[in-house]
């Protein structure tokens, strides 16, 4: 169930109060439901996987502006190199010279994020900081993607110092290089933990089921 219009409104109000921008996570959710969104006037949809979201852009408005979100396998950056606005989640150095490659062949520059781990949980993916010192001085040499900012993902619980602590960590990564890198974009916070993320420093934020319902996976 998509969210209707008044409280759609005031949640881009309070996001807006906020510098935050919204993506809407539109993954596993069907065209209409998007649309609704659209109608309403969000413009900024993000998708996990590679697959679906090729299928959903073709049939819905040109100006959508399309966000990867997902973990993305280098073999499949070649199928959305062509239209894809933030790429969010690059997590190695091996992926972002491949979405290098494959923008030079779309004569693009494709904006990326790079992201860093720092939830406690040893599942999420993610640069650590070392590697991200490594990765953005390396970037600095390819010329068909341009680094926006980080994004990173908190632990998966209810502990809210805890969230509020990861998210503090990747705030102070990005006052670090923001301005030698010249960053204008830290994404982090989802349903459950937004209003957490915008206190610590996030000025965009990735929302799905909120917006459009629980998601059922088949
Ligand atoms: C699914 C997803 C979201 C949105 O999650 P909700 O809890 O539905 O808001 C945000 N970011 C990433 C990376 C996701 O995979």
């Amino acid at each position: 169930m998509v969210l209707d219009k008044i409280k759609y409104d005031q949640l881009a109000e309070e996001l807006k109060q906020k510098d935050a921008s919204l993506i809407a996570v539109s993954k596993t959710k069907p065209v209409e439901d998007i649309l609704r969104l659209y109608e309403y006037g969000q413009r900024d949809f993000g998708e996990n996987y590679v697959q679906e979201l090729t299928e959903k852009q073709p049939v819905l408005p040109a100006d959508v502006r399309w966000h990867f979100i997902g973990h993305l396998q280098r073999n499949k950056v070649k199928y959305i190199a062509p239209f894809v606005y933030l790429i969010h989640g690059v997590d190695s150095l091996k992926l972002l010279k491949e979405i290098d490659k494959e923008a030079a062949k779309c004569e693009r520059v494709i904006s990326v994020l790079l992201q860093v781990h720092i939830a406690m949980e040893t599942s999420k993916f993610g640069f650590d900081e070392t590697e991200l010192e490594e990765g953005l001085r390396q970037s600095s040499a390819l010329k068909n993607v341009a680094v926006k900012g980080l994004m990173g993902m908190a632990s998966f619980t209810d502990d809210q110092r805890r969230i509020a602590a990861e998210f503090g960590s990747l705030k102070r990564l990005y006052d670090q290089y923001r301005k030698p890198y010249d960053f204008s974009v830290l994404s982090m916070g989802m349903s459950s933990d937004y209003r957490i993320a915008i206190e610590e420093g996030s000025n965009m934020v990735r929302i799905g089921s909120l917006l459009f319902g629980a998601r059922q996976y088949s």
